[in-house]
């Protein structure tokens, strides 16, 4: 760090992303939930249409994109907010309904940016023990006095409240946001959004980076009442209007148009990931229930770093987390039939050598 960094930033921890390899012609890629499907049909022609427009800037309104999400979600476009990502969204949301003397809660097991976040703008961070399985109790979250955020279905355990579970949670909370940060909700889970319309401290928070296989585009979106999307604008407007570019704009629009395409890969992952786990608790590992197009896993009798490393060195490369809890668990994302079975195959084979070098 330099002498000229701001002392306010000379603490704060960063976020370790995945690892992207640049030879991707030797891994199988299980490491960072991207999906492995192409794009739809349409996608490539729509990004294609804006290269020869991009001496202008971005519509920093989002309109295309915002009614295209508005008619999805049978809401209004001031009921919809648009990001570089669904990073940046939660980023703003931290900036905006935590700080100041409000706290945000969130579980001790989640996504690790909150917390990044939280030490970014200044923010006490209230954790929150998952149980011992690892759900989240509902009633751990009554009358908060902070931000909520949840992650539903959770990461990186996979588990998924249901939309009561949550109502009960905004409406244990009627003076403070509570943000469901629905990442993975179109791998199973029930998402949130209808209850915008309720509620005016919900906010609900996608992401096409995993069912709409858009991770390289960088593009969120949150839903929620105008009040809240108007804040989130406010700090947008104050930071870089332009913030979504022109392709991932075209291609955000294109993608939503042919919304059944990529539903149906949704439901391709869960079959592959349903298969999947029930081949890995075959070879004995024990597996978290997913709603997300992730599994969680152990190996009983094998550390998560050292099954890392042994799959790494195979080739197949997975999460692991070396953070108390779960540190025997690795988070696999679930790839093509192709990519699963060959880190079935890696984990059969690792089990077997461990099992002969034992007896
Ligand atoms: N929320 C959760 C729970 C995630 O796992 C991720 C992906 N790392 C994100 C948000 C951010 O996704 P993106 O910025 O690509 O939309």
């Amino acid at each position: 760090m330099s002498r000229y960094m701001n002392g306010r930033y000379a603490s704060i921890s960063v976020y370790t992303p995945g690892e992207q390899p640049k030879d991707m012609s030797r891994v199988v890629k299980l490491n960072t939930n991207e999906s492995p499907y192409p794009p739809a049909p349409g996608v490539a022609g729509a990004v294609a249409a804006e290269v020869n427009r991009l001496r202008l800037y971005s519509d920093p309104t989002c309109g295309a994109l915002r009614d295209a999400l508005a008619g999805l979600f049978g809401v209004k476009r001031e009921n919809i907010y648009v990001a570089s990502g669904s990073d940046d969204i939660l980023n703003f949301a931290f900036m905006a309904f935590a700080g100041d003397g409000v706290p945000a809660f969130f579980p001790d097991i989640t996504y690790g940016f909150y917390s990044v976040f939280a030490g970014l703008h200044g923010v006490e961070s209230r954790i929150v023990p998952l149980r011992e399985d690892f759900s989240i109790d509902p009633a751990d979250y009554a009358g908060c006095g902070g931000l909520v955020v949840i992650a539903n279905p959770n990461a990186p355990t996979g588990l998924a409240l249901s939309r009561d579970a949550i109502e009960g949670i905004v409406r244990a909370n009627p003076d403070h946001v509570v943000l469901v940060d629905e990442a993975y909700v179109d791998f199973g889970a029930e998402t949130c959004a209808p209850l915008t319309a309720r509620y005016d401290n919900l906010l609900v928070v996608q992401t096409f980076s995993k069912s709409r296989g858009m991770a390289g585009a960088r593009l969120g979106f949150a839903v929620g009442g105008a009040g809240l999307i108007g804040d989130l604008e406010r700090l947008r407007f104050s930071t870089n209007p332009y913030n979504v570019n022109r392709m991932t704009l075209a291609a955000g629009v294109a993608a939503i148009r042919e919304n059944d395409y990529y539903m149906a890969n949704c439901r391709r992952i869960e079959d592959t990931r349903e298969a999947s786990a029930r081949a890995l608790e075959a070879l004995g590992f024990e597996v978290i229930p997913s709603k997300a197009n992730f599994i969680f896993a152990r190996c009983p009798g094998m550390e998560g770093g050292a099954l890392y490393e042994r799959l790494k060195a195979r080739g197949i490369l997975v999460r692991h987390f070396d953070a108390p809890r779960i540190s025997d668990y690795l988070r696999i994302t679930v790839g093509s039939e192709e990519d699963m079975a060959r880190l079935l195959a890696g984990c059969r084979e690792i089990v077997e050598v461990q099992r002969h070098e034992k007896g």
